[in-house]
């Protein structure tokens, strides 16, 4: 996800991270004399409020966040009334500034500065932003923990089932041994999902957040889920898995090579991703690797080709010098080697050939491809096989 630069807040430096230490979540926290809450509209706002009788006269107090994005802090000044010595302090924040997906953490606390110049901090505290609009069921496997809300039991099941298969073969595939468990929420609907999400883009149907152990997928139950699964299940999956491969975290991993490494291990890829490369190679407008390395496209059909080439140049690379070259390639991004660098390094070719050679080994496929749908391919089959046709018939007269 992208990072907004929100211009009211302050944006401190990720040392003060080290402020912070992980405490079970609540929504009320009594501290040294306060009373620290935090209500929730989903989708909307989180109230933060603070309440106490301080024995001393308050002179400013800031709401200091940790959102799940990376390094990201934000120091909101905060107003405040002081009523027979009874103090209260209240600040919305709006879901959409936080850019808070559901069921992250936001980890806070609150400094309160007195006018004789000292200083108090509350204790750090979590607050789980749970999607409450839906009642939840669980189902629990060794990996994973799959949520959902609608669709009987054996579609969580089935699922779980799928889940647990991708994460031990991933464990196998990228060489990992412990891994945290994930939890993955299922939506019913694709605007369930999207609802709860400020500027997602409209073709979004999962989403992983790999440094939460978060997954979010829209898989309608009903006779399509298991198709929708078979998609969606290993390609978030993947994205978490690969973000486990030490040292962990995306590092600066090529868009191209995360994408392409989800989309090859689904259990199908759909025709419709396919003819939008084939498309583009024809009419001569494919991506550019070299954006690929750090974004995807803004435009929603661009989206599509940049999965269908991410997965065919990823797919090219596996079957022609090994799935073990694929992961040392990984290996090196994940030790800071930059996009065309790590290709260079691991492949002996620089990025521009091997594109060029990936591109010419397309070429025989689109060949094969636009003359089986040729009718005269069809007619010269027909009459290349009529006479032993006929032949084998009159035998059998
Ligand atoms: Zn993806």
């Amino acid at each position: 996800m992208k990072n907004s630069v929100f211009s009211l807040f302050i944006w401190v430096a990720l040392s003060i991270w080290a402020l912070f230490t992980t405490v079970p979540s609540a929504t009320a926290q009594q501290t040294t004399g306060y009373t620290s809450q935090v209500n929730q509209v989903f989708g909307e706002k989180l109230t933060f409020s603070l309440t106490g009788m301080p024995s001393q006269a308050v002179q400013q107090v800031q709401l200091v966040l940790r959102l799940p994005s990376e390094s990201i802090l934000v120091v909101e000044m905060v107003p405040f009334t002081e009523n027979n010595k009874r103090f209260s302090a209240k600040v919305d924040m709006e879901i959409s500034r936080l850019e808070l997906l559901p069921f992250s953490v936001v980890e806070y606390y609150w400094q309160i500065q007195y006018v004789a110049g000292e200083k108090e901090n509350t204790p750090p505290t979590s607050y789980h932003y749970a999607d409450d609009r839906f009642t939840w069921q669980t189902v629990e496997r060794q990996q994973v923990r799959v949520h959902w809300y609608a669709g009987d039991l054996a579609y969580a099941e089935q699922v779980a089932q799928l889940s647990e298969q991708v994460i031990h073969e991933g464990k196998v595939e990228y060489g990992l041994d412990e891994i945290p468990v994930i939890e993955m929420y299922l939506y019913a609907r694709q605007g369930d999902l999207l609802n709860g999400w400020a500027d997602a883009p409209a073709w979004v149907a999962g989403h992983a957040s790999p440094a939460q152990n978060i997954t979010r997928l829209a898989i309608p139950p009903g006779s399509g889920a298991s198709l929708i699964m078979g998609e969606l299940v290993p390609h978030e999956l993947t994205h978490w898995l690969v973000y486990q491969v030490p040292p962990v975290g995306y590092r600066d991993i090529p868009v191209w090579l995360n994408e392409g490494l989800a989309v090859l291990a689904q259990k199908q890829v759909s025709t419709q991703l396919l003819g939008t490369l084939q498309t583009a190679a024809e009419q001569n407008q494919l991506l550019s690797f070299e954006d690929l390395c750090t974004h995807l496209p803004q435009d929603e059909h661009l989206v599509q080709l940049a999965y269908a080439q991410s997965y065919s140049f990823v797919r090219y690379l596996a079957e022609t010098y090994g799935r073990e070259k694929l992961l040392n390639l990984l290996a090196a991004y994940k030790n800071g080697v930059h996009c065309t660098a790590g290709v260079q390094k691991i492949y002996q070719k620089d990025f521009t050939t091997l594109q060029a050679d990936w591109l010419g080994s397309l070429v025989p496929q689109n060949f094969i491809l636009a003359t089986l749908t040729t009718p005269y391919f069809w007619l010269a089959l027909l009459l290349l096989l009529l006479p032993p046709l006929v032949w084998v018939g009159a035998r059998h007269k």
